[in-house]
Parts: C-alpha cells; structure tokens; sequence
C-alpha cells in the first residue's frame, strides 16, 4: 500500500504528510479529539501556561505547523487578544480552514496566516519574541533544518517551545497506548475519513521521532540554552522547551 510500513525517502514523506492533512483539513479538530480522547485540548493548554505569553502589546509569536490554529488561538487568548501571532503551515487546506475558525472567533486581526515550509521560513532573523509548533515537527523530513530555522528567526531572548508524541514512560500505560495506536487509530480514521492507511503512516512516524532525550540534544545542536522538557500522560506527549540567548 501506499502508506505502508516500509521506509520512505524524505521527498516521499512530505509528499504523503501532504496528502493526509488535505484530505483530512475539514475534519481535523473532529479526528484530534476522538484520537486524543480529548487530550490535546490539556496539553495544548499546558503548553500555552508555560509559554506564558506577554500581555504587552508589541509580542510576535510564530506557530510554526500551526494547522487550524489550536496553539496560536491560545496565544491570543492568553495574551488578553494583544500578541500578533503568524500561523504558518505548508498545508493551504489547513490554514483556509483556520482563518475561518479565527473570523469566527473574532480574533482574526491578531492573525496572519502563511503558506510555507518549517525548513525555510521566508522570514528575517531575530523576528519573533516565541517560535512554537505543536504536533509538526514530526512531519518535517529535516528536523534539523526546521530548529535552525527557529533559531535564526527568534529575537536573541526568545523563547522556543515543542509539544509533540514521545516515549511513553510509564508501564501498562505504553501498552494500551500501543494497542490504542495501532488499533484504534487507524479504525477512527477509516471511519471518520474512509481510508485508515494514513493514520498508520503517522503513527508509525511517532514511533521512529526521537525520545525526550535525544530530541533535547537535538535542540541543543540548534544553538538553544537551557533546554529541558516536561511529560504529560505519561509522556504520551512531551513538552520541550529552549531559549536564544
Ligand atoms: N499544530 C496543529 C495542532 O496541534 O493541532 C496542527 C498539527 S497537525 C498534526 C500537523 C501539521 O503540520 C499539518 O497541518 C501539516 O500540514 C503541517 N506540516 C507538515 N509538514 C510541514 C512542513 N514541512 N512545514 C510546515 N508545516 C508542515
């Protein structure tokens, strides 16, 4: 099958991410809540209190993989509706369905939305106060490109924060998360989009992203400081934070 479980070259694989999020675009908030059971939604808030964003007017965020717009919404929010936050996906499907959530919302003038690739970012260096990107980075074929990219376009000071799948490490609990993975997944997919091949494409990519550990030497490589993550459910999901200094 197309998205089977043999090795894909980096070229193939952005091509498959692509498909997947187009054809998934208007069902994506539906899927991320019967996938996560709901637990997104806590962890994506979780993310959004550690960043704790400035109430100053003048803060430039960047949600890099920002999809529909779950992290940069928050940030809005979170900024009493004062940051401007870039939402930047290399997926225009996701993006249009995120501008209509954030008309709707009435926060849309906080918003710019970009069409663009986490590895080249067509922004200046020292841009933003915060580069985040939630459940994204594992879909880059060069991880490493996209953190330099963070790095280079972050203000000196500025904040980098992570959220993404990682290695669960709690016993029994890495079963049922196996067994929910593999099983339950791919089924909610088929049933919600008609085709279950894709999702275990994605799960399968969790599987080979690195730990916590090594992701954090990772984001060191990048050129960031005081690198240190936290676990959520377990460590299901794994927040890691960084700083340009
Ligand atoms: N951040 C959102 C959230 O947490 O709900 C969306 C996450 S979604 C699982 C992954 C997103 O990564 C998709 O919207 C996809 O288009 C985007 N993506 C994949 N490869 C990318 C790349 N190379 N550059 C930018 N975005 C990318």
């Amino acid at each position: 099958t197309a998205y089977g479980f043999r090795q894909v070259d980096e070229n193939e694989k952005q091509g498959l991410v692509n498909t997947v999020f187009h054809r998934v675009a208007k069902r994506y908030d539906v899927m991320n809540d019967l996938m996560s059971a709901g637990l997104h939604r806590a962890w994506k808030d979780a993310m959004i209190s550690w960043l704790a964003p400035s109430k100053q007017p003048g803060y430039r965020a960047l949600d890099v993989a920002g999809g529909t717009g779950d992290i940069a919404f928050r940030i809005v929010e979170a900024s009493r509706r004062s940051a401007e936050v870039t939402v930047l996906d290399i997926n225009g499907s996701m993006l249009e369905v995120g501008r209509e959530r954030a008309e709707k919302k009435g926060i849309a003038e906080n918003l710019t939305f970009v069409e663009a690739n986490a590895e080249e970012l067509p922004f200046e260096d020292n841009s933003f106060d915060a580069y985040t990107i939630a459940f994204g980075i594992r879909n880059v074929p060069h991880i490493d490109r996209a953190l330099d990219e963070a790095f280079r376009v972050l203000k000196p000071g500025g904040r980098f924060l992570c959220l993404e799948f990682s290695e669960v490490e709690m016993p029994l609990l890495d079963k049922v998360y196996e067994n929910w993975s593999f099983h339950a997944i791919p089924r909610i997919g088929q049933a919600v989009t008609g085709d279950g091949e894709p999702y275990r494409y994605l799960i399968e990519s969790i599987r080979k992203f690195p730990n916590q550990q090594n992701f954090a030497a990772m984001i060191t490589d990048a050129g960031f400081s005081r690198v240190t993550w936290r676990n959520y459910t377990g460590g299901i999901a794994a927040l890691h934070s960084g700083w340009k200094i």
